[in-house]
């Protein structure tokens, strides 16, 4: 009997299942504009809902979150933002910094405690070249039998952030001229996290009161697009899309036509980044950057880059940047990688700066990159 009647629950319950997931995608389809007729590329309008506000903790990743109709979330405000990722970059990195302070600290400074030294940052992947001139500068400052005056961590710093480039322009361009849309294109291999950069970004330019227009140019991954589709559902930013395995150009080309029409100040445009074949990708994201071009120029070109990756992610760079012009690197997964060197490295290798780093999953995990701020982690505060 008692069997009989489990039975019958889960019957009942699986029939329930089904009929709710039903209604739940036929509501999800209702939403979606249907098809522009000419390109096949269709413009998921974000919801009009006044904000409702979240804390951060509730922003989880945002995979996979369904056709159910979404709240529209405030993204989390600079000063909070920066404060939280600065304590979480200190605590990825600190061991590095840590460790540096440690070797120069010892009251003699022998070739093995240079050479210890050297290990620690070439392990930190600052790269060979740039390790070399820092441990030549810091011989240069420190002297070798350590005396009580020398302020090891006050040289260290001043050399880090000198090796960093405090110099260099980070500002992202997100504004266009002459009253267009500034475009941002992001490129970067599959998995780097582009789409996850994208959203983020868009939150960020919505937090500062700016229009946004994404475009889901990754259109060999269905995940891709239903991803950007979901982070500008959460914060009400107009997502363009066009059907999977469609030509990403038409869907870049929506993408600017529909800024343009609607006066946005910005349009991000995600891309793939198929890396098994260089011609190819080349002539992809060239198409991709001429059509926008035909409209409105583009003003930032964000290399995407993993850095857990290592050695790789400088290959990856290197090939990106035949490719493309790129204006500015973001750095994600500093989160979970003690090898903060690489912002050195990428640097050197491509000349051009980092301009934000990812620091974990979370919706409001991305920072703009700063070379005190940096170093500051690095050596903890
Ligand atoms: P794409 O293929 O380049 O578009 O990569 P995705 O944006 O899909 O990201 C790939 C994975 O990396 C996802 O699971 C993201 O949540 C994760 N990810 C992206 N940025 C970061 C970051 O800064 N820190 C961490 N820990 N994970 C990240």
């Amino acid at each position: 009997m008692d069997f009989l009647g489990d039975w019958l629950y889960l019957i009942i319950g699986i029939a329930l299942v089904g009929v709710l997931t039903l209604v739940g995608l036929l509501s999800g389809r209702a939403r979606k504009a249907p098809p522009s007729p000419a390109t096949g590329t269709e413009v998921i309008a974000a919801p009009t809902e006044p904000g409702v506000e979240t804390p951060p903790e509730a922003t989880a990743p945002p995979v996979d979150a369904g056709p159910v109709a979404p709240t529209l979330e405030r993204p989390e405000g600079t000063a909070s933002r920066l404060t939280r990722l600065r304590q979480r970059l200190a605590g990825s990195q600190g061991a590095l910094g840590r460790g540096l302070l440690a070797l120069l600290s010892r009251d003699r400074l022998d070739e093995d405690t240079w050479e210890s030294i050297e290990d620690t940052l070439l392990l930190a992947d600052i790269g060979v070249a740039p390790t070399t001139q820092l441990v030549e500068r810091l011989r240069a400052r420190i002297r070798t039998d350590g005396g009580p005056d020398t302020d090891v961590r006050a040289i260290l710093r001043e050399e880090l952030i000198a090796l960093v480039d405090p110099d260099m322009d980070r500002r992202l361009q997100v504004s266009g001229e002459d009253g267009k849309p500034g475009v941002v294109l992001v490129v970067g291999v599959n998995g780097a996290g582009k789409t996850t950069t994208v959203g983020k970004l868009a939150r960020i330019l919505v937090a500062e009161n700016r229009t946004v227009t994404l475009g889901a140019a990754d259109t060999f991954r269905a995940a891709a697009v239903e991803q950007l589709a979901t982070w500008g559902e959460r914060v009400g930013v107009d997502v363009v899309r066009g059907p999977e395995g469609s030509d990403p150009a038409s869907v870049a080309f929506e993408a600017v036509k529909q800024g343009l029409e609607q006066g946005v100040d910005t349009v991000l445009v995600d891309t793939a980044g198929r890396l098994q074949n260089k011609a190819g990708l080349m002539d992809e994201l060239g198409k991709v950057k001429r059509v926008i071009e035909k409209q409105a120029g583009v003003t930032e070109v964000l290399l995407v880059l993993d850095a857990t990756t290592g050695q790789n992610g400088m290959i990856q760079a290197r090939v990106f940047s035949e490719i493309v012009d790129v204006t500015g690197i973001v750095l994600t997964k500093l989160d979970g990688s003690a090898k903060g060197g690489i912002v050195v490295a990428v640097q050197g290798e491509l000349g051009v700066p980092v301009k934000l780093v990812g620091l974990g999953e979370g919706a409001d995990d991305l920072a703009p990159f700063d070379a005190a701020a940096f170093v500051d982690a690095l050596l903890g505060g």
